[in-house]
């Protein structure tokens, strides 16, 4: 028997409890972009500070320019033990569209899955609010098991994960010595599949902007100003038309400077790893990638840069028609 077994056994014997954990957090609306909800993330973060105290966790809810942090310490073996900080997030998701979601989306409950499986239903569940519980539930098993951690542990739950995360840089700075570690673990990733788990060693970062274009100064009506004024839906459209050439390059000038190239062997192993398992697109209901030519698509999602456009705005689309010509449009 390993080490580890009854650790184990322990967190299969705790599952009970840890759901319950799991499903008051997932009822709490902790939703980062909307000002709306801020009263919900600090709550959030003080259930997830009072359940680090009770598990022995030296905890509190830190006051940061945006939604709160939760800080927490606790003491290894001894004062020279490794230091691990461990990273997630409680906020979550708007839930738009409501008439998509089959349960309420904070009412988290546990159904039946595409393949018979069990499912746990509820915004924020598998991002992030289940997998931040895998840990800290396998630090209460541990705990209860052996009665020490064999790891000096600072975990760091930040509440703005989903919104650009604006409060994690200057908080990091702010407080770099008391956060200062040996390791970071971030659990905030995916399984390989719905059987394996996975590591992964690294993720693309992000950066957003919004354009907007603005044409006449006010809107217009489109059987008067219709082939004489600027319409800047067609202008956005251009623009966004443009991002790509037609290898699937993006054509942003500097776009590409300081990107690697994938060393050669691992491309090899990403290959390999690509011809043995579906199409990647499969469970999307699509067949042909886009983006650049001559790379696998795991490259393309796993090495390479992307420019992609998430929404379009500008002139009217409720129902039925309106003859306008707007005076703005916005792409981000
Ligand atoms: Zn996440």
């Amino acid at each position: 028997m390993s080490d580890l077994e009854p650790v184990l056994a322990r967190t299969e014997a705790n599952l009970e409890s840890s759901l319950e954990t799991l499903f008051d957090l997932v009822r709490v609306p902790s939703i980062s972009t909307d000002p709306a909800h801020a009263a919900d993330c600090r709550k959030a973060a003080q259930l997830l500070s009072d359940y680090l105290t009770g598990l022995g966790f030296d905890a509190s809810v830190r006051d940061t320019i945006g939604h709160p942090m939760v800080v927490a310490h606790h003491e290894g073996a001894s004062p020279d033990s490794p230091h691990f900080l461990f990273y997630g997030h409680y906020d979550v998701q708007p839930v738009d569209p409501l008439n998509l979601w089959t349960s309420p989306p904070f009412e988290p409950s546990i159904g039946v899955g595409a393949k018979g499986q069990k499912i746990i239903r509820g915004r924020g569940t598998c991002d992030d609010k289940a997998q931040l519980l895998t840990f800290i539930e396998a630090v209460r098993a541990y705990k209860q098991v052996r009665g020490n951690l064999p790891i000096r542990l600072t975990v760091i739950f930040e509440g703005e994960e989903e919104c650009g995360s604006p409060s994690a840089r200057p908080f990091l700075e702010a407080n770099k010595e008391e956060l200062k570690a040996d390791y970071a673990l971030v659990c905030d990733t995916g399984m390989w599949d719905d059987d394996t788990p996975s590591i992964c060693a690294g993720l693309r970062g992000l950066v957003g902007e919004e354009i907007r274009i603005f044409a006449a100064n006010q809107d217009l009506h489109s059987g008067g100003y219709g082939g004489i004024a600027a319409n800047p839906l067609h202008i956005i459209g251009r623009i966004v038309a443009g991002l790509h050439d037609d290898n699937g390059r993006v054509t942003l000038p500097g776009f590409y400077d300081g990107v690697e190239e994938t060393p050669a062997d691992l491309k090899a192993v990403w290959d390999r790893l690509e011809r043995s398992m579906p199409h990647v697109l499969d469970r999307v209901g699509l067949s042909i990638p886009v983006g650049e030519k001559n790379r696998s698509m795991l490259e393309l999602n796993w090495a390479r840069p992307t420019a992609e456009v998430n929404g379009i705005s500008g002139g009217y689309s409720g129902q039925g028609f309106k003859t306008v010509i707007p005076a703005e449009a916005t792409a981000k």
